[in-house]
């Protein structure tokens, strides 16, 4: 990244689809790895009572003394809720369950939905030198996913190659709509990103046929085929990247990484 780029603080990318099981915290992790492989420094977000994203790099409940919980609601120095994870260059803000009672606490308070913008440009903020920071949403277009969505400069949309993926697009699209009409009108997409895609299956060729009709360009050429490798990564707490280097999973994360940064570079010219 040029420095003119990276004096405007990291770029925050939103990983959302309502739906659970899409891909969401796999795309998180890897096209982090993927891009930390690049030369760039990454935190990543997690946003989801589940904490997947931080069980998946290695951050076990027992160390998650501060969450992305304490970030949004209670006055925490940024220092003391990053943490380092087991792949150089990747860091973590983790979540508990605890995450889960957020949406109602959030209810009354009047910034509501810029808790996460805020607290994400804090001062402090450029002393870790983070160029990308990735916010692994949870599967719902609530109050934190809003807020992700506030804080956000794009949304990456990960789509199951699966029937009835594209359907609950055109919801995922108005919200989009609807937060740059409120709250954030520079929000981009990103693009979407094919997942667990099964060349040998119809149904998965289909669904890729239907995205690019539908949504052209914004659709990455990069695919992310379904690969056991993608799947065991998370029980040993690793990307598939350091996982299983050479998987057909590893290379499609990189490749997405490629793209991205190809298509950000085009621009930013
Ligand atoms: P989400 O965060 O959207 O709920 P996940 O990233 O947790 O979705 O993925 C759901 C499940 O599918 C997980 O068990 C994950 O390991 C698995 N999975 C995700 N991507 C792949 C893939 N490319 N190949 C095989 N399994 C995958
Ligand atoms: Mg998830």
């Amino acid at each position: 990244m040029s420095d003119a780029a990276r004096a405007k603080g990291p770029k925050i990318i939103a990983i959302a689809n309502q739906k659970g099981g899409v891909g969401k915290t796999t795309t998180t992790i890897n096209f982090g790895a993927a891009l930390v492989e690049e030369g760039f420094k990454i935190l990543v977000v997690d946003l989801d009572p589940q904490g997947n994203a931080s069980t998946g790099l290695g951050i076990v409940p027992d160390d998650r003394d501060y969450t992305t919980y304490e970030l949004l609601l209670e006055d925490i120095d940024l220092a003391d809720v990053i943490q380092k994870t087991d792949t150089q260059d990747l860091y973590l803000i983790p979540a508990t369950i605890d995450l889960s009672s957020a949406d109602m606490e959030l209810i009354s308070n009047e910034n509501r939905s810029f808790l996460l913008h805020n607290a994400l440009r804090q001062k402090g903020i450029d002393e870790f030198g983070f160029d990308y920071i990735l916010i692994d949403c949870p599967p719902s277009l609530s109050l934190l996913t809003v807020n992700a969505m506030v804080a956000a400069h794009s949304v990456l949309v990960p789509l199951q190659s699966e029937f009835f993926a594209l359907e609950g697009l055109s919801q995922l699209m108005l919200t989009i709509r609807e937060v740059r009409q409120s709250a954030n009108p520079d929000l981009r997409i990103e693009g979407v990103v094919l997942t667990m895609y099964d060349a040998r299956n119809n149904l998965s060729q289909q669904v890729e046929a239907d995205a690019r009709a539908n949504l052209g360009d914004l659709v990455f050429n990069a695919v992310i085929p379904r690969n056991v490798r993608v799947s065991e990564a998370p029980s040993y707490a690793l990307p598939v990247l350091a996982y299983d280097s050479n998987s057909k999973g590893a290379s499609a994360y990189r490749e997405l990484a490629r793209e991205f940064l190809r298509k950000n570079a085009k621009i930013a010219a």
